[in-house]
């Protein structure tokens, strides 16, 4: 069994170095356990956060000690009821070849229904967040101009697909490469841009001329300002994610026009997709029917072997993913 540790905690930008390639024993499950052998596993932003010795919403990695996160795999021995080996399971051992799951934490996955990494994205987490996010914390309405931000990333480029489908007017992306401003224009939305072309704000108004009413907020600093700015009154901002600042080690130099808020009544709502389950059943039978009636697309860059998951992580804050970034283990 190969696992990966966090070898020290980065200050700024995470190299390879914060990571160490372990070789241990593959460990035998006890009461109420099973062993799995997992064979794609997530990398998330939400990881560099746990890789500060801070306290959080979740929890701080443990040094010289495996990390964690979403993980798919199929059961090689099980000790308990309800699980056989050959069962595909979804739970959040990652970072190892075989985990020692404890039942109660493990779901068992239907592999021919969808794809088994789609529960590590468009049905599962990632796709509960830009549903729970763009409906219930945005509360989209039909007729409505929305922005995103990450667009070509795995939440945002379904929140733009969900925002169309459930009747939004216009749909504007942001990402950070020509290739991927194409990709949004494939998958349906009304404008993209590339930020690299220019400041946001400039990139925005040209978009969305009239102003937008949504703004599902990936990126934070200069795209939360210019989403601010081009607000419509009673505007409303899902606060999903801030990564252009998850490496930072000073306070961002934006948003600079936060008093905007005022007059324009605006809202501004964090939210963590954990206080969303309520919602899970409604989104995983509505985003199924989409996905069977070919009406949402979703893109996964895959990087093969557990030595490259650092790789693979430090390349998802650097933006080379289309869509989902997973590892084959
Ligand atoms: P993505 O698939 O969107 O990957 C991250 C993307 O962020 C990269 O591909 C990159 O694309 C973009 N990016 C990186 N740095 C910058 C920057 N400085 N400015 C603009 N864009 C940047 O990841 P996820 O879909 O998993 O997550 C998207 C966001 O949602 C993150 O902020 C994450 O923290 C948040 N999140 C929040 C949850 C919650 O419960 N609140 C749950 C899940 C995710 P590009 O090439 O376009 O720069």
């Amino acid at each position: 069994n190969r696992e990966i540790h966090l070898a020290s905690r980065p200050h700024g930008w995470p190299t390879e170095e914060n990571f160490r390639l372990v070789e241990t024993e593959v460990p035998k499950p006890g009461p109420g356990q099973l062993l799995v052998r997992n064979r794609y596993m997530s990398v998330d932003p939400y990881m560099r956060g746990r890789m500060d010795d801070v306290k959080s919403y979740a929890p701080p990695f443990r040094l010289d000690a495996p990390l964690d996160g979403g993980a798919v795999g199929e059961v090689v021995a099980s000790e308990a009821d309800g699980f056989a080996p050959g069962d595909v399971v979804l739970h959040g051992l990652g970072w190892r070849e075989y985990a020692l799951v404890e039942a109660r934490s493990a779901r068992i996955v239907d592999p021919d229904l969808a794809p088994v990494t789609t529960y590590l994205h468009v049905l599962g987490m990632t796709g509960l967040t830009a549903y729970a996010g763009l409906l219930d914390v945005a509360g989209m309405r039909p007729g409505e101009t929305v922005f995103v931000s990450a667009a070509a990333g795995a939440v945002g480029s379904l929140v733009g697909q969900i925002a169309k489908l459930r009747g939004a007017a216009r749909v504007i992306g942001s990402a950070g490469s020509p290739a991927k401003v194409a990709r949004l224009a494939a998958l349906g939305f009304d404008a993209a841009f590339d930020y690299h072309d220019g400041p946001v704000r400039e990139s925005l108004k040209a978009a969305a001329p009239d102003g937008i009413d949504v703004y599902f907020d990936n990126v934070g600093g200069d795209h939360l300002e210019a989403a601010l700015s081009a607000m419509r009154t009673h505007g409303r901002v899902a606060v999903c994610g801030m990564i252009a600042q998850y490496n930072d080690t000073a306070p961002p130099a934006a948003p600079r026009n936060l008093s905007l808020v005022i007059g324009k009544r605006l809202t501004l709502r964090g939210f963590l997709v954990g206080d969303h389950e309520a919602l899970r059943g409604e989104f995983v039978r509505e985003m199924s029917g989409w996905l069977r009636e070919g009406r949402v697309s979703y893109d996964e860059t895959v990087v093969d072997g557990i030595e490259n998951a650092p790789a693979a992580f430090l390349g998802l804050l650097r933006g080379e993913n289309l869509g989902k970034m997973l590892v084959r283990l």
